[in-house]
């Protein structure tokens, strides 16, 4: 298929933000190739484009998939992401999400198209000496999945000082939401993050939601996060792919709203949207959380124009309510 639009290899495209990523590409009529091992993906999550199942450590497929496909860039979304995980299984997190995306990086600088979309996160930043946390904040991780992303943050512009790669990193703050239109959303069943948890809980999936520490130095005892919506966060690849492909200006952006809510403040909104007074439980703190992560996302706004279009945590909440309960319990 010829497209005056990229061709977009979307590794880990069939997983909850790649899927949104696949489906704005998709529809302004970008060829998209998804890579993914279904492993947290879904087959039925993928609105455009074909799929290859392959792990990402089996490079001689990738680079099989890249030699066919000739995407003119890719973007990187297949990793561990959880940060209480990480804290259990560090080792995962190196080898997925570290010597994984070095293969990738390899294939992709030794075949091409050596662009790419890297998804980092907030937990670069571990816990940030200053609030909100902008690009130049100090790195320094406090869990294996941040450690995991900074490594690979640290690749990437070394070999773009090489001239090896073109990238843009996106960090990440607390992503959360459904597709608006309701087509897709988040499919994980043993789902940790606290907005899905909070919703499986008004839904009966769970007894109880924990709410991990109530004695952090915040205004109600609980961490504070930048929940942005899925889909605000797809735009920002959209645009940051563009960007890339057309000034091969390497950068790092924050993706984030810049308003914090507390752990109390979406329980009360997830009772509000869903009509249940789910049951909650007083928790230990979790292992690897900082206290509070908002993000400085000026620069985003100001070098790719992104323009949030859903910053309302009660419309991230209503349209992943929504998207929850389509979803079969079983
Ligand atoms: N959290 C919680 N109960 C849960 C899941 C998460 O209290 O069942 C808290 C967690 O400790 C953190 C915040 O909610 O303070 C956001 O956690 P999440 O796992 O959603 O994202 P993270 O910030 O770890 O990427």
């Amino acid at each position: 298929m010829s497209s005056s639009y990229p061709k977009v290899l979307v590794c880990g495209g069939a997983g909850y933000i790649g899927s949104h990523v696949v489906k704005s590409l998709g529809e302004r009529g970008a060829d998209v190739l998804v890579y993914d091992n279904l492993s947290t993906g879904h087959r039925d999550m993928i609105t455009h484009g074909e799929l290859v199942v392959g792990e990402l450590a089996d490079t001689d497929l990738l680079r099989k998939t890249v030699i066919n496909f000739r995407p003119d860039i890719v973007i990187h979304f297949a990793a561990s992401i959880q940060v209480g995980e990480s804290m259990q299984k560090p080792f995962n997190y190196y080898y997925n999400n570290v010597i994984n995306t070095l293969g990738l990086l390899k294939v992709i600088s030794e075949e091409g198209p050596g662009a790419l979309i890297f998804s980092s996160t907030a937990a670069v930043y571990g816990n940030p000496d200053k609030i909100p946390a902008h690009e130049d904040t100090t790195l320094a991780p406090i869990n294996p999945y941040g450690t995991s992303k900074l490594i690979s943050e640290t690749i990437m512009a070394e070999l773009a000082a090489l001239n090896k790669l073109d990238y843009i990193a996106l960090r990440y703050f607390n992503v959360a939401g459904a597709d608006p239109e309701n087509r897709i959303g988040q499919k994980y069943k043993a789902a940790t993050h606290l907005i899905t948890r909070a919703l499986k809980t008004a839904k009966g999936e769970f007894s109880t939601l924990k709410i991990f520490g109530t004695d952090y130095e915040t205004p109600d005892g609980t961490c504070i996060r930048d929940y942005i919506h899925v889909t605000d966060l797809a735009e920002a690849h959209v645009l940051a792919m563009n960007n890339l492909l057309k000034s091969k200006k390497n950068a790092i952006y924050n993706v984030g709203y810049g308003r914090g809510s507390s752990v109390w403040e979406v329980i009360n909104i997830a009772r509000e949207v869903t009509g249940v007074d789910f049951s909650v439980e007083k928790a230990p703190r979790r292992e690897g959380d900082p206290p509070k992560l908002i993000a400085g996302a000026e620069k985003i706004r100001k070098e790719l124009d992104w323009i949030p279009k859903h910053d309302s945590l009660k419309f991230i909440l209503e349209t992943a309510w929504r998207w929850e309960k389509s979803l079969d319990v079983s």
